[in-house]
C-alpha cells in the first residue's frame, strides 16, 4: 500500500494570498502546501481522500493517472471544492465514481453541488458521482475501509483506517471508542495545524500527544499553516513523527483482503 500526499496545507493553503512572511516566501518547496488531500494505492485500486480546490493541479503535478473511488472526511470547502475536477477521472475510468462519506456529508454535497444531481442540458460537463453513505466498516473492490468518527469542534467528521494506515484530519477530539479503532497502527497521519491552540483543530502539542498515546510506528503531520517551517518542525519533533509535505510518498504493508 502506498500513500501520496497531494496536499498538506490548511484551508488557506501556503503561501497564503498576500502574505510575505518567511514561510510563505520560503524557497524550500516543502513549505509550499496545497489544500489537504491524499491518494492511497492498494492492490491496483486507487482511492482519493478528499477533493480540495487544487485537485486538478495536484493531479497534474503528481501524475495521478486514475481514481477508482473517493473518500470524504467532511464537507468543508478545503476538502470538497475540487469535486468538479473528478470529471477528468470519470473520462479515464469510463464510469461514474463512488464517493464514500457520512450521511451528513452526503447531504451537504447534494446541496452544494446540486447541479450534479439534477437533469441539465446535454453537453454541460459535470462530474458523475454516486454518493455512498457510510456508517461503518465497508469494502471497496476487496479493500476494507474503516470510517473512524472524530470531532471537528461540534462537527462530527470521519477519519479513515485502511489496514495499518489511518488518515485523521480536521479533528480536535478523538472519542475513546475511536481511539480504540486506531490502535496498532503502522502509520498515523494526523492534522497538527500550528503551534498555537485552535478551537476546532489539534495543534502540534495535541497531535503529538495523540501519537504518543496510539504509539504507531510512524506519524506524519498534515493540514499545516504558514506558522510551520518544515525543516524547523522536523528538527523539533520527537522520534517517529515527521511533518508531511506535498508529494511525499509513504509505503505501508497491504491490508488483509476484505
Ligand atoms: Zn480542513
Ligand atoms: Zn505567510
Ligand atoms: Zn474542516
Amino acid at each position: 500500500m502506498r500513500l501520496t500526499f497531494l496536499g498538506t496545507g490548511t484551508s488557506y493553503g501556503v503561501p497564503v494570498i498576500g502574505c510575505r512572511c518567511r514561510i510563505c516566501s520560503s524557497p524550500d518547496p516543502r513549505n509550499n502546501r496545497c489544500r489537504p488531500s491524499a491518494l492511497v494505492e492498494v492492490r491496483g485500486t486507487t482511492l482519493l481522500i478528499d477533493a480540495g480546490p487544487e485537485l486538478r493541479m495536484q493531479s497534474i503535478r503528481f501524475g495521478v493517472a486514475g481514481i477508482d473511488a473517493v473518500l470524504l472526511t467532511h464537507a468543508h470547502a478545503d476538502h470538497i471544492f475540487g469535486l468538479d475536477d473528478l470529471r477528468a477521472f470519470n473520462v479515464i475510468a469510463g464510469r461514474a465514481l463512488d464517493v464514500f462519506a457520512s450521511p451528513e456529508t452526503c447531504g451537504e454535497i447534494r446541496r452544494r453541488f446540486d447541479y450534479v444531481f439534477k437533469e441539465t442540458q446535454a453537453g454541460g460537463g459535470k462530474p458523475q458521482l454516486v454518493l455512498r453513505e457510510t456508517v461503518g466498516r465497508f469494502a471497496f473492490r476487496g479493500v476494507e475501509i474503516l470510517p473512524v468518527p472524530v470531532m471537528h469542534g461540534s462537527l462530527p467528521v470521519l477519519a479513515f483506517r485502511i489496514g495499518g494506515l489511518a488518515y485523521v484530519t480536521d479533528a480536535n477530539l478523538i472519542p475513546p471508542g475511536s481511539m480504540r479503532m486506531l490502535e496498532g497502527l503502522d502509520v498515523l497521519i494526523i492534522g497538527a495545524l500550528r503551534p498555537r491552540p485552535h478551537p476546532t483543530h489539534m495543534n502540534i502539542a495535541q497531535a503529538t500527544e495523540i501519537s504518543r498515546l496510539l504509539a504507531p510506528a510512524r506519524t506524519y503531520f498534515t493540514h499545516l499553516t504558514h506558522d510551520v517551517e518544515h525543516a524547523e518542525m522536523e528538527a523539533s519533533l520527537p522520534a517517529g513523527i515527521r511533518p508531511a509535505y506535498d508529494g511525499l510518498v509513504i509505503e505501508c504493508g497491504d491490508p488483509p483482503a476484505g
